[in-house]
C-alpha cells in the first residue's frame, strides 16, 4: 500500500449505458469504505472506448450517485489536485508513459495485422495450446521495422510480459497467483496512439495515489497485467494499491447477473419508487453483512462498521423479494411529509393528479392508510386514484362481482345503513357495517367488505376500507353504492 497513511480508493465505471447492480454495488463498497476509514473517494471516468461512453450516460452516472447519497471527494463536479478526473482528458499522459517503455525495452511494436493474430490463434487452439499472442514481434531487427513500414503497416503498443509468475494479496480471496505463461503479452495501445483500460487504468491508480482497488471479481485476472505496468513505471512494490476483488452478484438462476438474466439499471429501480436509502441497504448486503442477522441498516450505520473482512469471497444471490421487503420497510419509515414529496411525482406522471394544492391535501391525508401497505412508490397511483376520478366507473373486469344476488344485497344493505350515518368517521362506518353484515346478516367479512371495496373504489386492491369511505366522504360514497345497486 503507498506510504501515504491516507486511505484512496477509487470508483471508476466506463459507462457505456446506465449504472447497473453491480456497478453501484462497487461503488456503494468503495464508498463505505473511504467513509469508515476516514479516506478519500476519487471518482474516475473511464470513458477511453469513445465510441461506447456517451455524455449523457456520463451525466446520468453522476446523477446516480448523487440520488443514492454517495458523494466523493475528487472527480467530476469537485475538480482535485490530480485530474483530470476522465480519461479522455489524459489521453497525452497515457501516450508519454507507453513511448518511456518502449524507450526503456518494457514495450514493443507489434506489426502483426488482426487477421494474422486470428489466424495463429486458431492455429494454437488446434494444437491445444492456451490461445494469446505468441511473441512475434518481440524482437524485430531494423530491416523487419522497415520492410512492415513500407508495407503501411500500424503497429501497436505491446507490454512484453516476463517469464515467470505474479503473486499479490487480495484482500478478500487471500493469495492469489498469476502464471505468466497464462497472461501473454497484451496491447497497451491502438495504432492510432488511443490507450487500452490495462494500460490507463493502472497508470491513474499509480498518478491518483490510490491505495485501495475495490471492484469486481471480473477484473481479478487484469491484476497482473496492471501490476506489469506498475513494474515498467519503476513504482516500488510497497506503494503498489492493495487489491480486493468484490465476489460476484448472481441471478435467481445462479448465473452472474446480466441483462439476460433480470438485470437492470439503477434509473429503473428509481422509475418503479424504490428508495435509495432501500437499494443501498440492499446492495450493501450483497457480499457483505454487518456481523449479525440485522438487515435494516442505514448509511450511517453501513459507514460505522463496513470494513473489507467483512466482505465475503462466494458469490451474493440477488433477490428481488428481499429488495422489495427491505423497500416496504424504508416507506414505513418516511415521515409523512417526505413521504407526500416522494409521493407526488408518481401521482402526477401516472395524471391521477394535477398537483393543486386540494389534490395535495387529500394526497396526504390518504397517504398514512397506504403507508402500511405499499412495497413500490410506483402502487401509490393505483391504491389513490379512486379519490381523484372525476367520471367514477367499476373497473369492467370487477363488475361481474357486484352483480349477482348476494352481492346486491350486501350492498343494499350496507347502503340503508350508512345512509343514516351522521358521524362520518372509518370507527362509526365500521361498527355499524359490522354489525348489519357480519352480525345480522352472518356473512364472512371477506366476501361482505368487498363489494363495497369493488363499489366505491373500482377495483379489489385499495387502502383499508373503511378509511377509505370516510376519506372520500358520505355523498360520493353513497353514490357509487347506488350506481352499482340493480345495474
Ligand atoms: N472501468 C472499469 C469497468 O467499468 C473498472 C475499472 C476498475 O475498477 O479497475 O469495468
Amino acid at each position: 500500500m503507498p506510504t501515504n497513511s491516507q486511505v484512496r480508493v477509487r470508483f471508476a465505471p466506463s459507462p457505456t449505458g446506465d449504472l447497473h447492480v453491480g456497478n453501484i454495488r462497487t461503488a456503494l463498497f468503495d464508498w463505505a469504505y473511504a467513509r469508515h476509514t476516514g479516506g478519500k473517494l476519487i471518482f474516475r471516468i473511464e470513458d477511453t472506448d469513445t465510441e461506447r461512453v456517451t455524455d449523457q450516460y456520463i451525466q446520468a452516472a453522476i446523477e446516480t450517485l448523487k440520488w443514492l447519497g454517495l458523494n466523493w471527494d475528487e472527480g467530476p463536479e469537485v475538480g482535485g489536485d490530480l485530474g483530470p478526473y476522465l480519461q479522455s482528458q489524459r489521453l497525452d499522459i497515457y501516450a508519454e508513459w507507453a513511448q518511456k517503455f518502449i524507450n526503456q525495452g518494457d514495450a514493443y511494436y507489434c506489426y502483426c495485422s488482426s487477421e494474422e493474430l486470428e489466424a495463429r490463434r486458431q492455429e494454437q487452439m488446434k494444437n491445444n495450446k492456451a490461445p494469446g499472442y505468441d511473441g512475434k514481434c518481440r524482437d524485430l531487427s531494423d530491416e523487419q521495422v522497415s520492410s512492415y513500414k513500407s508495407q503501411g503497416r500500424k503497429a501497436v503498443v505491446r507490454m512484453r510480459m516476463p517469464k515467470g509468475e505474479t503473486t499479490f494479496v487480495d484482500l478478500i480471496r487471500g493469495e492469489v497467483k498469476f502464471e505468466h505463461q497464462f497472461v501473454p503479452d497484451f496491447v497497451l495501445a491502438r495504432a492510432d496512439g488511443s490507450p487500452l483500460y490495462t494500460l490507463a487504468v493502472a497508470v491513474d491508480d499509480i498518478l491518483m495515489k490510490i491505495t485501495h482497488v475495490l471492484r469486481g471479481e471480473d477484473l481479478l485476472s487484469s491484476t497482473p497485467r496492471q501490476i506489469r505496468v506498475y513494474q515498467a513505471m519503476g513504482v516500488d512494490p510497497k506503494d503498489y494499491p492493495l487489491f480486493a476483488h468484490l465476489p460476484f452478484v448472481m441471478g435467481q438462476d445462479n448465473a452472474k447477473l446480466s441483462k439476460r438474466n433480470g438485470e437492470v439499471s439503477i434509473a429503473w429501480y428509481r422509475e418503479q419508487g424504490f428508495l435509495p436509502e432501500a437499494i443501498c441497504n440492499y446492495l450493501a448486503l450483497l457480499g457483505w453483512s454487518p456481523g449479525d442477522d440485522k438487515e435494516n441498516i442505514t448509511l450511517q450505520e453501513l459507514v460505522a462498521l463496513f470494513t473489507i473482512e467483512r466482505v465475503n469471497s462466494s458469490p451474493a444471490r440477488f433477490d428481488m423479494k428481499k429488495l422489495e421487503a427491505i423497500n416496504g420497510d424504508k416507506i414505513r419509515a418516511l415521515d409523512i411529509d417526505k413521504f407526500l414529496e416522494l409521493s407526488i411525482p408518481f401521482l402526477k406522471k401516472s395524471q391521477v393528479v394535477s398537483g393543486t394544492p386540494e389534490e395535495i391535501k387529500v394526497v396526504k391525508s390518504a397517504l398514512p392508510i397506504i403507508q402500511e401497505r405499499i412495497v413500490k412508490l410506483s402502487e401509490i397511483p393505483k391504491m389513490l386514484n379512486f379519490l381523484f376520478m372525476k367520471n367514477f366507473s367499476v373497473d369492467p373486469e370487477e363488475l361481474p362481482k357486484l352483480l349477482d344476488d348476494s352481492a346486491q344485497k350486501v350492498l343494499s344493505t350496507a347502503l340503508a345503513k350508512v345512509e343514516n350515518l351522521t358521524d362520518w368517521t372509518h370507527q362509526k362506518i365500521e361498527e355499524v357495517l359490522r354489525i348489519a353484515l357480519i352480525e345480522e346478516l352472518g356473512l364472512k367479512p371477506r366476501i361482505a367488505f368487498s363489494a363495497i371495496r369493488i363499489a366505491v373504489t373500482g377495483s379489489h386492491i385499495s387502502p383499508p376500507l373503511f378509511e377509505s369511505l370516510e376519506l372520500l366522504g358520505k355523498e360520493r360514497s353513497i353514490s357509487r353504492i347506488k350506481a352499482v345497486i340493480s345495474k
